[in-house]
């Protein structure tokens, strides 16, 4: 099973003129198609992850969709105040979590193994991970990039085993919000390794990459026309429903 994925990831905010209109002033108008099952096969490959505070209100507007949360507990249950387990995220309706996106690192000081615990909890629920990593400025200057990648992607999957699908975003820290990205060419062809290190140390039966880093409108079929990339994680680009939804025509075109 394969599941490319074009993921709008509205961090702590929410689109301009809120949810509603994201939803049905500016995406809907441009998708030709009433019936909900034609809109469920549209929307197949469309994922939004929204604050948590607002799933509820997303559910109801886009109950065809795919919906995901932003990050996850890696306990189940119990004293662990500020934190919503896998359990509670299936029932606000999600069905994938970002896990170790560069903002919970560099924040909450949130580590490998930390994501790891996650990446378990996920898989045990059956909920599918996108599991973020990337390079520093400093190591794609040096030449580094495969060598950062190789020892986050060990400390995360070494020895997993699952049916689930997995996603892995490839998101270099120095592209995310800045504007600059890697050429489509350079992203394909590490995605390419991303994909041969997974396979070499865990026992996965699907596994998709998809790019994320200042991914926008101008750039983003640049992108998709790459064999190795299977979606893309949007950050600014996703916060406008018309350019999301523009991304996400550009994907489908390609597949
Ligand atoms: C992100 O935060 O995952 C991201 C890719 O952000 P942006 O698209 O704004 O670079």
């Amino acid at each position: 099973m394969s599941q490319p994925l074009v993921i709008a990831n509205w961090k702590m905010n929410l689109p301009l003129g809120g949810i509603q209109d994201w939803i049905q002033d500016e995406m809907m108008p441009n998708v030709d198609i009433v019936d909900f099952d034609k809109k469920s096969s549209y929307f197949k490959f469309m994922g939004i992850a929204p604050p948590i505070s607002h799933l509820s209100e997303l559910k109801n507007l886009f109950s065809f969709g795919f919906l995901g949360a932003q990050d996850i507990s890696k306990y189940n249950d119990g004293a662990k105040t500020g934190d919503i387990s896998a359990a509670m995220m299936i029932e606000k309706g999600c069905s994938f979590s970002i896990l170790g996106h560069s903002e919970r690192r560099e924040f909450y000081g949130e580590t490998n193994s930390i994501v790891r615990e996650k990446l378990k909890i996920c898989l045990a629920k059956e909920i599918i991970p996108v599991v973020c990593i990337g390079e520093s400025i400093e190591d794609y200057n040096t030449g580094k990039t495969l060598d950062t990648l190789e020892i986050q992607l060990k400390e995360i999957f070494s020895s997993i085993i699952t049916q689930t699908v997995i996603v892995i975003a490839y998101e270099p820290v120095w592209a995310i919000g800045t504007g600059n990205t890697p050429s489509s060419s350079e992203v394909n062809n590490i995605h390419q390794h991303i994909k041969d290190i997974v396979q070499s140390i865990a026992n996965v039966e699907a596994i998709n990459v998809i790019y994320g880093g200042s991914v926008n409108c101008e750039n983003a079929k640049s992108f998709f026309q790459q064999s190795n990339i299977d979606g893309a994680l949007i950050g600014g680009a996703s916060l406008d429903g018309k350019n999301f939804l523009n991304i996400y025509n550009d994907f489908l075109e390609t597949l």
